[in-house]
């Protein structure tokens, strides 16, 4: 057996369920790519700020050969979830994020992986990354036969569709590499037609400053009409995977993203009550626990002002007087989207005693917006 072999059947025996390997090269196809999508200010500022260390290899490891691209399935049978709330006032979690957090998850199987290569070859050199690494992960498990790009601008995978974590090492051993998926994205264009916020287009372009996930994450203002469309989305967004027909058949992936009780369903009312050390206790070993409680919250609010659930209105007068101005900010907005009218008088009867200049002329701004 030679060492790739071996490899690959040291990776299924420690639960890895795609393994690919491409060459370490200059990926030039790539720039001209990421170089149009910063032109049209399509980037989400999470990425590597450095251009050429997204498309150059040899930038991270000197000795660079071949890139060794792994991917982990997140599917969850539905059988295996204690159960899902579909009520406007629980909020959702994208798939990504249910159960350990996946950059644990991996980065031990990436450990493993190495280690073991580190045994069974000689002066094995290395980087390894999972998820902020300096290269373009998509784009790497696509060459490496990992899957083929959908125009969601995920990478599909034969057995387990889009629900893949990526992840790679770098290294300095010359193997066989493999070929590119043939397959390719059915063009049925659901994705783009299902996104509520337009950040998908025709010929595979994104704009990631639209898409839900991000906003999820920034900790930039939101647009006013893009929080209308984020919905119940508390962190993350399945959106685009969940109308995508080579999602409907898919094996399921590994067990370590089974979410516990409502961790993946949360009860927005309860979660504004949170303090940040019931946050992390409750959030802290998941993948959404690294943005804090105050983004969280703010989402919360934004999925509350969605709910059209009147009645909690009253519910969410306390915090116009919590000590954080972005969380006093969209308390407002929330309040004014859920019910304009009893919305008005409680932020009228507000503005009465509020000293905060920035919440002041949101409040003005919301008025000016939406009465
Ligand atoms: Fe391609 Fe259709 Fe899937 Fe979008 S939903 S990625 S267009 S197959």
């Amino acid at each position: 057996m030679n060492i790739k072999e071996k490899i690959k059947e040291y990776a299924a025996k420690i639960d890895i369920d795609l393994i690919g390997f491409t060459k370490a090269e200059n990926f030039t196809d790539l720039e001209e790519i990421l170089r149009e999508r910063e032109s049209r200010d399509f980037l989400s500022g999470f990425e590597e700020k450095n251009m050429e260390k997204r498309i150059n290899p040899y930038l991270t490891l000197e000795e660079a050969e071949t890139i060794i691209v792994i991917g982990i399935s997140y599917y969850v049978d539905a059988k295996d979830v204690e159960y899902i709330k579909n009520a406007e006032i629980y909020g959702n979690i994208s798939r990504s994020s249910w159960g350990r957090d996946y950059h644990s998850v991996l980065k031990e199987k990436m450990k493993n992986l190495s280690a073991y290569i580190e045994r069974e070859t000689k002066n094995f050199r290395f980087k390894y990354f999972v998820d902020t690494g300096p290269l373009v992960d998509r784009y790497l498990a696509y060459k490496a036969g990992i899957g083929w790009y959908g125009k969601n601008n995920c990478i599909i995978s034969k057995d387990y569709g889009s629900w893949i974590f990526i992840s790679y090492i770098i290294c300095n051993l010359k193997l066989e590499i493999d070929d590119i998926e043939r397959t390719s994205c059915q063009s049925c264009n659901k994705c783009i037609k299902g996104c509520p916020t337009g950040a998908l287009m025709e010929n595979y372009q994104y704009n990631s400053k639209l898409c839900i996930s991000y906003l999820t994450q920034t900790k930039e203002d939101i647009d006013y009409r893009l929080r209308e469309k984020m919905g119940n989305s508390l962190y993350g967004c399945d959106i685009c995977q969940l109308v995508c027909p080579y999602n409907l058949y898919v094996k399921s992936g590994q067990r370590d993203f089974i979410p516990h009780r409502d961790s993946h369903n949360p009860h927005l009312l309860e979660l504004l009550k949170l303090s940040n050390r019931e946050f992390k206790k409750k959030f802290g070993h998941t993948a959404l626990g690294w943005r804090g409680n105050k983004i969280i919250k703010r989402n919360a609010l934004i999925a509350l002002g969605n709910s059209r659930r009147k009645e909690v209105v009253k519910d969410l007068k306390e915090y116009l007087d919590n000590p954080s101005i972005m969380i006093k900010k969209y308390t407002a907005w929330a309040i004014i989207r859920l019910d304009k009218k009893r919305g008005k008088e409680i932020l009228d009867d507000h503005l009465k005693k509020e000293e905060e200049r920035e919440v002041i002329k949101e409040i003005k701004k919301l008025y000016k917006f939406y009465l």
